[in-house]
C-alpha cells in the first residue's frame, strides 16, 4: 500500500461519510504503513484515534480493501511528530468542515417547486441560530433588512469576511426567512462555482440561452464565494450581463466574498464598481465575547443531544480564549469535545479539554506573545518597558507589571517560570502573586476589570 492508494481511498471516504466528517476526522490521520495486514495510521492525539476507529474503522477498512489492500485490520498511533507540526485544525488552513451534531442539508429544491433552483441551503443557517456580536451585528442587520423582503433598499448587498465568520451562515438565513414570508419568491442560492460549472455545462450543450432565462428568471440571487470567479474571464463576464440585468429588473442580489470588492485582485472592474454601489458589509474577526455567545449557543443544543454530559465551570470560558477567529473550527472543538466526553462518560472537565482539543490548542498557541503583552501594557500605562520590567516598586509601575503578568498566564500558555523570566526576571512564585492580585482587584476594582478586559481585547484582535 502506498500513499497514492491512501489517497485514493481518502477520496472514496469522503464521498461515503460526507465533507463534514471527513474534515473533523478523516483529515488529522496520516498513513504510516502497511505490515502482516495491519494498516497503521498516525494520529495527533489517542483521543482521535479511538473515534475514528470506534466510528469509522469498518468503512476505511472496507474502502481499502477494496482499493486491493489485503488488509486484515487497522490501527492508530499517536504521532510523536504531532507536537511540533502545526495542527489540521489552524484557523487558516481549516478545510470546509462544518461539525455540527447533525449538519443537514436539505436538497432539492427552494419550496418554490420549479425544479430549477436546486439550491441546497444548511437547515442549521438560520437567523434564530446566529448569535450577534459587535464583529457581526452591521453584517446581520443588513442580512435582516433584505430578508424582511421589503422595497429592495440595497442592491446588491455585498457580505465579506475571512473564513468561517458567517458569510454562508447569513446567506442562507436570508433565503430561509425571505421563503417563509414570501413562498411565491424565487429565490436561488448558488456559490460562484457552481456558478462557473452551470455556464460552462450550458456551453457545452450549446444551452446558453436557457443558462441565461433560468438566471434572469429569479427575484433574488444569491453567489456565495464570488472571489472563486474572479480571474476566470468568461465566467465573470457572464455573471456581470446577469448581475446588471437583474439589478435593472429590480431584482435583489446578494453577493459573498473573502475581502472587499476594491480588494479583489482580478476582478472584473465592472464587477467591484458595481458591487460597491450596493451596500457593502463586513464581518470580523470574532472576539471573546462572540465565541463565548456561539459556544454557549451551541452547547445547549448539545446537551439536547447528550443530556447526560456535564460541562466544568470556566472550560467553555478557556476554550473561547484560547481557540482563534474562526467559527468553524470553533464549532469543530466543541463537537469533538463532546463526542470525547461522550464516548469516555466522563463531565467535560479542564483536563479533558486540554487533552482532546491538545492539537487545535497548539495550533492557536502563542498567538499573543508575551512581548506584545508587555507593549501594549506599557502603550496602555504610559510607562517604559524598563520600567514595567525593572526593579521599580511603585505603584504605577508595579500595577501594569502584576497586569501583564495576568494577560501573560491568561494568553499564552507560558509556564510561571517563563513568564518570570520574562518579566525582568522574577521568581514564578511572584509571578503567581501578581496573576491573583490582579484577579482579587479585579472583582472590587471595576477600572481594573475594565483595563484587563480592554488589553485583552486589543491583544486578541
Ligand atoms: P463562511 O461562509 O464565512 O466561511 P460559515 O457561514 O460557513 O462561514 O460559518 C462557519 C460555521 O460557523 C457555520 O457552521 C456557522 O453556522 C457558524 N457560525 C458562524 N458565525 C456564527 C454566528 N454568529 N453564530 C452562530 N454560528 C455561527
Ligand atoms: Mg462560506
Amino acid at each position: 500500500m502506498t500513499d497514492e492508494t491512501w489517497g485514493h481511498v481518502r477520496g472514496e471516504l469522503m464521498k461515503s461519510i460526507g465533507k463534514n466528517n471527513f474534515s473533523a476526522w478523516i483529515e488529522p490521520i496520516t498513513f504510516h504503513s502497511f505490515e502482516d495486514g495491519i494498516v497503521r495510521f498516525l494520529v495527533p492525539a489517542k483521543f482521535i484515534g479511538s473515534w475514528v476507529s470506534q466510528n469509522f474503522g469498518d468503512v476505511i477498512l472496507r474502502h481499502l480493501i477494496s482499493a486491493g489492500v489485503g488488509a486484515d485490520r487497522i490501527e492508530f498511533t499517536v504521532d510523536p511528530a504531532a507536537k511540533a507540526k502545526p495542527a489540521p485544525h489552524s484557523a487558516d488552513t481549516a478545510p470546509d468542515a462544518i461539525p455540527s451534531p447533525e449538519p443537514v442539508n436539505v436538497g432539492g429544491n427552494n419550496g418554490n417547486g420549479n425544479g430549477l433552483l436546486n439550491a441546497s441551503l444548511n437547515q442549521n443557517f438560520t437567523f434564530d441560530a446566529f448569535v450577534v456580536g459587535k464583529p457581526n451585528e452591521l453584517a446581520h442587520a443588513a442580512a435582516r433588512r433584505v430578508a424582511e423582503g421589503g422595497p429592495v433598499s440595497f442592491n446588491p448587498l455585498f457580505l465579506y469576511g475571512g473564513v468561517g465568520l458567517g458569510k454562508t451562515h447569513l446567506m442562507h438565513a436570508i433565503a430561509w426567512e425571505l421563503q417563509t414570508r414570501q413562498p411565491q419568491l424565487r429565490i436561488l442560492y448558488v456559490s460562484a462555482e457552481q456558478f462557473m460549472y452551470r455556464f460552462v455545462r450550458a456551453l457545452r450543450e450549446k444551452d446558453t440561452i436557457g443558462f441565461k432565462e433560468m438566471f434572469r428568471s429569479v427575484d433574488v440571487l444569491m453567489v456565495d464565494d464570488v472571489q472563486f470567479i474572479a480571474g476566470k474571464n468568461s465566467t465573470q463576464e457572464e455573471f456581470f450581463h446577469t448581475f446588471n440585468a437583474l439589478i435593472e429588473m429590480g431584482k435583489q442580489i446578494v453577493i459573498s466574498g473573502d475581502r472587499a470588492p476594491v480588494d479583489m485582485e482580478n476582478l472584473d472592474n465592472r464587477i467591484a464598481s458595481r458591487l460597491a454601489c450596493g451596500l457593502v458589509v463586513d464581518l470580523h474577526p470574532t472576539d471573546y465575547e462572540l465565541r463565548l455567545g456561539i459556544l454557549q449557543t451551541k452547547a445547549e443544543t448539545y446537551r439536547e443531544r447528550y443530556p447526560k454530559l456535564q460541562i466544568a465551570p470556566g472550560v467553555l470560558e478557556f476554550v473561547a480564549h484560547r481557540i482563534s477567529t474562526n467559527v468553524r473550527v470553533l464549532e469543530g472543538a466543541l463537537t469533538r469535545l463532546f463526542a470525547f466526553a461522550d464516548l469516555i462518560g466522563s463531565e467535560i472537565t479542564m483536563d479533558l479539554t486540554q487533552e482532546c482539543l491538545s492539537d487545535i490548542l497548539r495550533a492557536t498557541d502563542r498567538k499573543v506573545t508575551m512581548d506584545e503583552i508587555v507593549k501594549k501594557v506599557c502603550e496602555h500605562y504610559h510607562i517604559r518597558q524598563a520600567d514595567l520590567l525593572g526593579p521599580s516598586r511603585a505603584r504605577n509601575n508595579a500595577r501594569p507589571r502584576q497586569m501583564a503578568m495576568y494577560l501573560c498566564k491568561k494568553l499564552t500558555t507560558r509556564s510561571l517560570p517563563e513568564i518570570g523570566l520574562k518579566l525582568g526576571r522574577r521568581d514564578h512564585t511572584t509571578i503567581l502573586h501578581g496573576v491573583r492580585k490582579i484577579e482579587e482587584l479585579m472583582a472590587v476594582d471595576s477600572q481594573i476589570a475594565e483595563d484587563a478586559e480592554l488589553l485583552r481585547r486589543m491583544l486578541e484582535a
